[in-house]
């Protein structure tokens, strides 16, 4: 499998449709620049990765982003139920292979799995990843973080509304969420079952809508 092509193709879709309802949630202004830095980085980064070349300097608020994922991806399929080894081989692998090129290191702890409908584990991983993504962009960035405090205090109160199911927050990321989800699972070669399970997984969350 060709590992630095599928990420980068999941960095331009990142990059194209930033898992953010940017314009229909007020007050996430600071997160939504933030977040478009950071996607425009980390393609930036995985094109040069994709030609074995070193890493072209970042913020480390693209560490916290990418190794975020790998938390997150790990819970994601637990939740889902999909078969772990392959997701772990298919999906989780890649983007720890890109997290570890953007900072060496390891992993931090995976999120926690969640029960419950699609829609709510979709949206309380989130915010667990939101909040993640702060914990290791302060932890990482130092000094450098200062400058995205009015982000930083989005993302905080962002949190809570993804776990309100009645906040407007709520049905804008669940629905960018799943329109993201799409173009992001088609780029990895996923068995035919998995698939199936997948978007039936993933129709049941648009049934929330
Ligand atoms: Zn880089």
């Amino acid at each position: 499998m060709k590992y630095k092509e599928i990420i980068l193709n999941c960095t331009r879709v990142n990059h194209q449709y930033m898992r953010l309802p940017a314009g229909k949630v007020a007050g996430l202004e600071a997160m939504t620049e933030l977040y478009k830095r950071i996607a425009s980085q980390s393609l930036t980064c995985a094109q040069a990765w994709v030609q074995d070349s070193p890493c072209p300097d970042h913020e480390p608020a693209v560490d916290a982003f990418n190794w975020g994922i790998v938390a997150w991806s790990d819970a994601f399929g637990l939740s889902m139920g999909v078969d772990q080894v392959e997701w772990g081989r298919v999906f989780i692998a890649p983007h720890h292979e890109f997290a570890d090129y953007l900072r060496p290191g390891r992993p931090p702890e995976p999120l926690p799995t969640v029960d419950g409908a699609p829609a709510n584990i979709i949206l309380t991983l989130d915010a667990l990843w939101t909040e993640l993504v702060i914990k290791l962009t302060a932890r990482w960035g130092l000094l450098h973080h200062l400058k995205d405090k009015d982000a930083m205090i989005e993302a905080q109160s962002l949190q809570g509304k993804l776990r309100n199911p009645g906040s407007p927050a709520y049905k804008a990321f669940l629905e960018s969420d799943l329109v993201f989800f799409h173009h992001l699972f088609k780029h990895f070669p996923f068995s035919e079952q998995t698939k199936k399970h997948i978007n039936a997984w993933l129709k049941r969350a648009e049934e929330e809508l």
